[in-house]
């Protein structure tokens, strides 16, 4: 079973890259933005409230990520394992995903983290919000802020994975197959 957590700041290209994973590895691709961007079009309570925090480039709660998280597992059984993109985004959220996979008896098998500097990232994310209708893509104060979240409260999982040896770097510029096939040499 592989567990991958598909890690990087924003725009690092995380997304695009998990979609070529899953159908390779069979993996369900599990991603806290597009579930939330999925209540939002449905204009649930969970939407409502995850809409403020996401229009303004904050982290959502733990406590609604992590209750979101546990439910998308228990309704996507597969025994070859997932992707998780754009979770675990905090140390909280990390200790609740190794909490719920234990349960499950598993574990994050690998977390990679592709490499793109920040000037790279205001670029791509700026180019990605003219056709993403994302609004938290269109404006730059809310995408470096994005940035500031990744530095501060994201960027420790890196190393709290480190610390039980499945954290690895993979350069994230170039084309997609590039991308793709580097983060393939680390799974395979
Ligand atoms: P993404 O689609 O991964 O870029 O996420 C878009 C936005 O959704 C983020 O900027 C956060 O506001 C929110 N979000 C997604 N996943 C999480 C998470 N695991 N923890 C906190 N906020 C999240």
């Amino acid at each position: 079973m592989i567990n991958l957590i598909l890690f990087g700041p924003p725009g690092s290209g995380k997304g695009t890259q998990a979609t070529t994973i899953v159908s390779k590895f069979d993996l369900t691709h599990i991603s806290t933005g597009d579930l939330f961007r999925y209540e939002i079009g449905n204009d649930t309570p969970l939407g409502r409230k995850a809409k403020e925090y996401m229009n303004k480039g904050s982290l959502v709660p733990d406590e609604v990520n992590i209750g979101m998280l546990e439910n998308k597992l228990n309704n996507t059984p597969n025994p070859h394992g997932y992707i998780f993109d754009g979770f675990p985004r905090t140390i909280a959220q990390a200790e609740a995903l190794d909490k719920m996979l234990e349960g499950r008896g598993t574990k994050v098998t690998d977390l990679i983290a592709l490499d793109v500097d920040d000037e790279e990232i205001v670029k791509r994310l700026l180019e990605r919000g003219k056709t993403s209708e994302r609004p938290d893509d269109q404006n730059e104060e809310v995408i470096r802020k994005r940035i500031v979240e990744y530095n501060e409260k994201t960027s420790p999982v890196y190393e709290y994975y480190d610390k039980v040896g499945v954290s690895k770097k993979a350069n994230g510029i170039g084309d997609l197959a590039d991308v793709f096939n580097r983060i393939y040499d680390i799974l395979k």
